[in-house]
């Protein structure tokens, strides 16, 4: 695709990419097959070619309009539609420089704003998360059913302690995580520690960035990155691996180095975080794990996350893991299409989510599983409070 931004643009960081990416383009259109909003609304400005000409016209006007940031904010940041493409088209990049020019350029509504702003300013932070949880479940019954299905239902469990071992792994707490399934990490630590490891935390640990990401917010996203690589760079030469838990928490560790390329004090520290993060399920695939196959197994229908399967590019690996563990994996239809939990999206765009979670859980309910099973806390939260009666749970929790 040809393109003609300032030059003066051009020559910053996100100029340059931003060309490279335009032109990488050949308006093929194959990338819309596998958009869910496309398949949704059927507009072409609702699939990535045309968000593509979207963030191309922004870009090289230097202008944001309402058009623009309706089908940008429509957008899953699902990353669908880059293994779609022929041409390899980075588009989860390109949507994250158009979102920042938004967010500088564009002008937003007062509610959109104050929704925006309260995310940022709770949700990554564990304390104030809790807090608002704890106030909002009494009134649970008066708030927007988008933001009532956000809370946590109950206390969080306690952290189990077990023996001090030689080998350690630095498992991530997450913030959502922590607050609303603490007994994903809980369940893991058991798991290893049958095995001889031992499970640590960083209790100075804080949010991973992927939400002011998404929302296009980069000032806050440099500052809950540096934040976030000062408080484990003093404890990665212990452990022998940094695990996540939340698939959406290890697609933006592991892209420290990427998002911190400017930044010449913090590069290299980001470049040291991200070679030790490893997805749970990578983890424990190198284990050469055996497992008592006694128990009473179930029929699982297994979702794939999108920051696993797009995002990270594990494919497979939960599945086998589940499989040697004695599970039976009933067939799911179109697998690579999002559940509409991506991150904040459920409370930013909710009747949007909630069509996309009937039809995952019609898919993943065609052949009567026992179970869901999943491996973010988001997708885990949004699916369970659909209309099926088939419980939802990490994958995880699964394993005995
Ligand atoms: S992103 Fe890829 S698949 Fe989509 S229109 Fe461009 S070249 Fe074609
Ligand atoms: S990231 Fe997902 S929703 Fe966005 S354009 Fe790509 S496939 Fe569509």
């Amino acid at each position: 695709m040809q393109t003609n931004l300032p030059q003066a643009f051009k020559e910053t960081r996100h100029g340059k990419r931003a060309d490279e990416i335009l032109r990488s383009c050949v308006h093929c259109g194959l990338c819309n097959a596998t958009c869910p909003t496309y398949q949704v609304l059927g507009d072409e400005l609702d699939g990535p070619r045309g968000r593509i000409y979207l963030i191309k016209e922004m870009l090289e006007a230097q202008e944001a309009d309402a058009v623009v940031q309706t089908h940008l904010d429509r957008c899953l940041t699902c990353r669908a539609c880059e293994p779609a493409c022929p041409s390899g088209v980075a588009y989860g990049e390109l949507l994250e420089i158009g979102r920042d020019f938004l967010e500088e350029h564009g002008r937003r509504g007062l509610i959109d704003s104050i929704m925006r702003r309260w995310l940022v300013s709770v949700v990554p932070d564990v304390a104030r998360f809790k807090r608002w949880s704890r106030l909002g479940r009494p009134f649970r019954w008066m708030l927007p059913r988008s933001v009532r299905e956000q809370l946590p239902r109950r206390n969080p469990a306690t952290r189990q302690v077990f023996d001090a071992r030689e080998r350690q792994v630095l498992v991530l707490q997450g913030c959502v995580q922590r607050a609303i399934t603490p007994e994903v990490n809980t369940s893991l630590a058991a798991l290893l520690d049958s095995r001889g490891i031992e499970v640590v935390y960083d209790d100075e640990e804080s949010c991973c960035g992927s939400l002011s990401l998404h929302l296009g917010n980069a000032s806050e996203t440099r500052i809950a990155l540096h934040r976030n690589i000062d408080a484990l760079l003093p404890m990665l030469d212990d452990v022998e691996a940094v695990i996540s838990t939340a698939s959406g928490c290890g697609v933006t560790l592991k892209d420290y180095p990427r998002l911190l390329a400017g930044d010449e004090s913090y590069f290299p520290m980001a470049c040291r975080v991200a070679e030790k993060v490893v997805d749970v399920s990578e983890y424990l695939s190198q284990l050469g794990l055996e497992w008592d196959k006694t128990a009473d197994y179930q029929r699982v229908a297994w979702h794939a996350p999108c920051t696993l399967q797009h995002g990270q590019g594990i494919t497979g690996t939960v599945e086998r893991l589940l499989r040697d563990a004695g599970y039976e994996l009933v067939g799911v239809r179109d697998p690579h299409i999002c559940c509409g939990s991506a991150g904040t999206y459920s409370l930013l765009q909710p009747e949007l989510a909630r069509t996309l979670r009937s039809q995952k859980l019609e898919a993943l309910c065609e052949e009567a599983p026992d179970v869901i099973a999943t491996a973010n806390v988001g997708c885990q939260t949004h699916l369970a409070n659909g209309d099926k009666n088939v419980p939802v749970v990490h994958w995880l929790e699964l394993l005995r």
